[in-house]
């Protein structure tokens, strides 16, 4: 499955609510992750004056079938609404001390 099949499928299984937003044709070079797909959505704080936007990613291995994926894709959305939660979750001082930063799980 491509990078943006994937992506849609887990943005489809995502709640309607979700701030989440996929974002398109975004490659990190990471040579670590050879062997994973990996999928980014962004999420923006809702506070105007700072509008913090950050990445919220996760990875699939390459060696998983089509199928294998849609089975997983619950969890992965779980992961991503983890990490939403955890953005959301810092207060906007520590939003302006990440400014585009990664969210991990
Ligand atoms: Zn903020």
């Amino acid at each position: 499955m491509k990078d943006s099949d994937i992506q849609k499928l887990i943005f489809s299984k995502m709640s309607p609510e979700t701030t989440m937003r996929p974002l398109k044709d975004f490659k990190l070079n990471v040579s670590a992750n050879t062997g994973f797909q990996k999928v980014f959505f962004s999420v923006r704080c809702l506070q105007e004056e700072c509008d913090t936007a950050a990445l919220l990613s996760v990875e699939i291995a390459m060696s998983k079938s089509d199928l294998e994926i849609e089975n997983a894709v619950s969890s992965l959305v779980e992961r991503l609404e983890r990490q939403e939660r955890s953005f959301y979750s810092m207060d906007c001082s520590m939003h302006g001390m990440m400014k585009t930063g990664v969210v991990d799980d």
